[in-house]
């Protein structure tokens, strides 16, 4: 037998096509045949397991191997096999076809896209591979037609399980011809022969090929051979059942997943089979810095075959700061992004996660609550950042999400609400919250807190200048109780403005006193970012205060934080308080020249500066030569 055909395309040469088209995912190649002979062997288990196939199964280990000299790379497995009709059903028509689909769609979505201004690129019939997002390439099963991406030749010798079957040998050069013929095979299985590209001889060298298998085969779920060693482990942590599972054996496994990072926080084991299909581990990491935050962690499997690390859309956006994997082989993987984020199953998938998370959080909240206020710190980015982007987990994590106060107390949103109640409401019954950024740099305001028994809440996480806001607009007091819950820093005012109650302090200044002092103040401070106010504070009050608004503040924040921010630059603004009952004022009223004034105005104000951590350069320097002076009278 020696039959020809050709394979029936629109286009000359699709080949060349494939090539370029997949052009930044080579390697993938592998996968897809790996992938094949997985199938194919996972197929000839089960028939012999329902006792459709009745001979001995064999070793049924998928073997690599290279050829460096001849430039091959040979996939073999001991699988179902295919017969001479299989191979041109599956291999010149349906496989073909999907090539042919691939194209089409992948045409399709170019055209959809506004046209690049490039001119020179114009008449070229393929898009530039590079300039295209990666949403199709490597996530397209082209199957086994991608491995013509890095060949010259394909080759596969296959021997199908059925009685008698003859064992062929189907090749293709990479143009639309190919050719099938007997050949003598011993075993049933498959081998595919990939004479590689002269591009491509890079997958004839061992290395090469050993980080692709570690990359998409780690646990593939039959044994896969590669220079003399099994390459993967066939049955990974989250194919087991959980109650089979110890800590150490998660724990091991986030090991050999991520091996240089700290031990997890705590995991969960996902496993659900209606309506969709999903496993998988998910662990809580320890971060500790900022930096690692927006790396792409969490591993998408289909069916143990590794896809992608690129998550997005798959897992709520809040919970990509998670470790782990999940295997789904319901979760397209052949469209592209926008399909994915309509896709139904991707939806409830991404609500049975959130939801999971939420419960298992819940759980250990009610259960240890010692062991989750130990690992509130860490976990609380997630728990803040999930609040504020999913209503749904916001609903369940407000009753133990938790607040830390400067003495390293833990309050649930409500019990804070209940400890601050009798001390710190306003005039307008308004419940108002303190909170610093910076323990060490807000001391001064901190301790005039601690002098009126105020209580004060430590927020200096990097998600606590949104979650602020979230907390403000979510937590409106029960209707039994007038006005609002109102978060502000510890520096946003003095501290009798901070929780206004309405009680006056005379002033022991006259008027025109007061004018005088507050213009003497205008030319020692002389910046037009100030805002100069003279009050009638506690005389243990500091003689003046620099505060910074709260609004003013946050708008700033805001503007930092949005890098599209038009508003990047806005001017240091900051209220400069004056208090006319402390006894310094005296001091500088009663003092003779007009320059003794100035210089204990000036230092007053240095040193406010100083406690908000706002002198510097010439101003600090000024101050020290001042203050040297001073003490040395
Ligand atoms: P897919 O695997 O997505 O169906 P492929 O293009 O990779 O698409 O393969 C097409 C078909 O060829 C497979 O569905 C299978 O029937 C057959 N095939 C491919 N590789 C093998 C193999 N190693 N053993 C047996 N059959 C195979």
């Amino acid at each position: 037998m020696e039959q020809q055909g050709t394979l029936s395309i629109k286009t000359e040469n699709i080949f060349p096509i494939i090539k370029k088209y997949l052009y930044s995912d080579h390697e993938i190649f592998l996968r897809e045949l790996v992938s094949n002979a997985v199938d194919a062997t996972q197929k000839i288990k089960k028939l012999a397991s329902i006792g459709e196939y009745k001979e001995e199964l064999g070793d049924l280990k998928i073997k690599i191997s290279v050829n460096d000299k001849a430039k091959t790379i040979t996939v073999t497995d001991r699988g179902i096999g295919m017969t001479a009709e299989e191979i041109k059903k599956y291999i010149n028509e349906i496989a073909f076809s999907g090539v042919t689909e691939f194209l089409e769609k992948y045409k399709k979505q170019v055209d959809k896209k506004p046209k690049s201004n490039s001119i020179g690129n114009s008449k070229s019939p393929i898009p530039d591979p590079q300039s295209e997002t990666p949403d199709l390439i490597g996530h397209f099963g082209l199957g086994f037609y991608s491995s013509f991406m890095v060949a010259d030749k394909v080759e596969i010798i296959t021997k199908s399980y059925q009685k008698g079957a003859e064992a062929v040998k189907w090749s293709c050069d990479g143009s639309t011809e190919f050719n099938i013929s007997k050949v003598v095979k011993k075993e049933r299985g498959t081998e595919v022969v990939v004479h590689l590209a002269k591009d491509s001889e890079e997958f004839s060298e061992k290395l090469r090929v050993e980080g692709i298998l570690q990359k998409y085969g780690k646990f593939l779920p039959v044994e896969v051979e590669f220079d003399g060693k099994v390459v993967n482990n066939t049955a990974p942590l989250w194919t087991k059942k959980p109650n089979e599972l110890k800590d150490k054996d998660y724990l091991d496994f986030y090991k050999e997943l991520y091996p240089f990072s700290e031990d997890p926080l705590f995991w969960i084991h996902l496993n659900v089979d209606y309506p969709f299909n999903l496993t998988g581990v998910l662990f809580f990491p320890k971060i500790r810095n900022d930096f690692e935050l927006h790396k792409n962690k969490i591993h998408l499997y289909c069916r143990q075959v590794f896809i992608t690390d690129e998550v997005k859309d798959v897992v709520p956006e809040f919970l990509m700061l998670l470790h782990g994997v999940l295997d789904s082989p319901d979760i397209p993987l052949n469209v592209s992004r926008s399909f994915l984020q309509s896709d139904s199953n991707v939806k409830k998938i991404n609500a049975h996660i959130t939801k999971k998370v939420a419960d298992k959080l819940s759980e250990l909240f009610k259960n240890e609550v010692d062991v989750f206020e130990k690992k509130w710190d860490d976990i609380s980015i997630f728990v803040k950042f999930g609040m504020i982007s999913d209503e749904k987990f916001y609903e369940k994590a407000k009753d133990f999400c938790l607040l830390k106060n400067i003495d390293n107390k833990y309050f649930t949103i409500e019990e804070y609400k209940k400890h601050i109640e009798a001390n710190q409401k306003d005039k307008d019954k308004n419940l108002v919250c303190l909170y610093t950024t910076d323990k060490g740099k807000q001391d001064a305001y901190i301790q005039a807190a601690r002098k009126r028994s105020f209580d004060v809440l430590n927020m200096d996480g990097s998600i606590d200048k949104h979650f602020i806001g979230f907390l403000e607009s979510k937590s409106d007091l029960p209707a039994a109780q007038a006005g609002k819950l109102l978060l502000k820093r510890i520096d946003a005012d003095t501290i009798d403005k901070l929780i206004d109650k309405g009680d006056k302090s005379e002033s022991v200044l006259s008027e025109d006193e007061k004018k005088k002092l507050k213009e003497l103040f205008e030319k020692a401070i002389d910046n037009k970012n100030a805002t100069i106010t003279i009050e009638s504070l506690a005389s243990d009050e500091a003689p003046l205060t620099i505060t910074l608004p709260e609004f003013m503040r946050r708008m700033k924040d805001m503007a930092a934080m949005n890098a599209m921010g038009q508003i990047t630059d806005l001017p240091d603004q900051f209220n400069a308080v004056i208090n006319a009952n402390h006894p310094l004022m005296q001091k500088i009223i009663s003092a003779k020249t007009e320059n003794k004034k100035t210089a204990i105005a000036k230092q007053a104000c240095d040193l406010a500066l100083l406690s908000q951590n706002m002198l510097s350069g010439a101003d600090l320097t000024t101050f020290i030569e001042r203050s040297v002076e001073l003490i040395s009278k």
